[in-house]
């Protein structure tokens, strides 16, 4: 069984945005490592996973164990998925999505809604007063970084960030088609 991420049932674990991840276990743990090359820092839990099992996202804790805030609550950790990500960015794909942001009124809107979204879900590791209102990615009005957008999405599942949304389908990796180092090392 794959928690978190887009293969929870519709309406169960997203929906309650006080509810918390379960913790990462010691093989997720691992993944993460050989993914970000290095010890990975606050994790709260693991927010999506490759159809394989293996960690795309972390969800990270707000404040780190050294004190520092930390906005970045969904940090994409997948090699391949952050390629796909650098790949558009290299491409301008965030000065197309950021003048698309500026003509349409119901995605600006519903790219607001993803920010408010965003700092509920983090809220529930706690509140540094040094973050407060401030999200990831550029939300809610610029377009800064898909890789924190395409996690958000990742995590959240399709329909809350449509940023994030967008990057996904336009990159050429995606969490149903597995194409990890080792495959099901997580969980
Ligand atoms: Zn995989």
């Amino acid at each position: 069984m794959v928690l978190g991420g887009r293969a929870a049932p519709p309406g169960t674990l997203r929906a309650m945005t006080t509810t918390q991840l379960p913790p990462a276990s010691d093989a997720d743990l691992a993944v993460l490592q050989a993914q970000l090359g290095r010890v990975p820092r606050g994790v709260v839990g693991i927010a999506a996973r490759c159809v394989c099992g293996n960690p795309t996202v972390v969800a990270t804790s707000p404040r780190l164990d050294d004190g520092s805030p930390f906005p970045t609550f969904y940090y994409l950790t997948h090699p391949a998925a952050t390629a796909a990500m650098s790949v558009l960015e290299a491409g301008h794909v965030m000065k197309e999505f950021q003048d698309e942001l500026a003509e349409d009124d119901d995605l600006r809107a519903a790219y607001l809604a993803a920010h408010e979204a965003y700092l509920r879900d983090r809220a529930a590791y706690g509140e540094p007063e040094e973050i407060a209102g401030i999200s990831a990615g550029g939300m809610p009005t610029r377009v800064k970084c898909l890789h924190a957008l395409a996690g958000h999405s990742l995590a959240a599942g399709p329909g809350v960030n449509p940023i994030g949304d967008r990057a996904l389908a336009r990159g050429t990796w995606s969490p149903e088609r597995c194409v990890c180092e080792t495959p099901g090392a997580g969980g």
